[in-house]
């Protein structure tokens, strides 16, 4: 049960996931949280690096959708200017946002990878729809409201993990 917590893959920012490893393994589409995962919670806008990470993507063919939880007006208002196409008020772990995602990607689950900065939402709602799932570090050490209540529940899974050896690098708040 708690395995469905622990992602297959933990990387320190998006930035280590590169278009040439995911189309190794098969990989053809990304489904991406938004809020500390690309950029701070509290940033309105992508950064340079950000969209250069869009681009390469875009590139090699690898498509990315972003499903969010947060409210229309901060994902479409981050999204639209790059772009990206968006699922807002996602309700993750629900699995509705990430059937909707696969269908609007065209692809299949098997195809995709989901990426995230949190076990609750990001990876539990990934793990139990069948994905491959890439947990990140929090961008910002800061988080809204709701998520401030997540991340103590996360800290004690974390906590388990790490002790079983199962996550080794994370450094994170309290
Ligand atoms: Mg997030």
């Amino acid at each position: 049960m708690l395995k469905l917590f622990l992602p297959n893959q933990q990387v320190k920012s998006i930035y280590e996931v590169r278009p040439e490893d995911l189309l190794a393994r098969g990989v053809k589409a990304i489904i991406t949280d938004l809020d500390n995962t690309l950029v701070a919670w509290d940033q309105p806008d992508a950064t340079p690096q950000l969209l250069e990470w869009f681009k390469v993507m875009r590139s090699h063919g690898i498509k990315v959708l972003i499903v969010s939880n947060n409210k229309e007006k901060r994902v479409s208002s981050f999204s639209t200017p790059v772009d990206i196409p968006y699922i807002f008020e996602a309700r993750k772990p629900m699995g509705k946002a990430f059937r909707k995602a696969i269908k609007l990607l065209n692809v299949r689950k098997e195809e995709t990878v989901v990426i995230g900065d949190q076990l609750l939402t990001d990876v539990f709602g990934g793990n139990r729809g069948g994905f491959y799932t890439i947990l990140v570090i929090p961008v910002a050490q800061t988080d809204g409201f709701w998520t401030r209540i997540n991340r103590r529940i996360e800290r004690r899974l974390m906590d388990f993990f790490k002790r079983k050896g199962l996550i080794e690098w994370e450094e994170r708040k309290q």
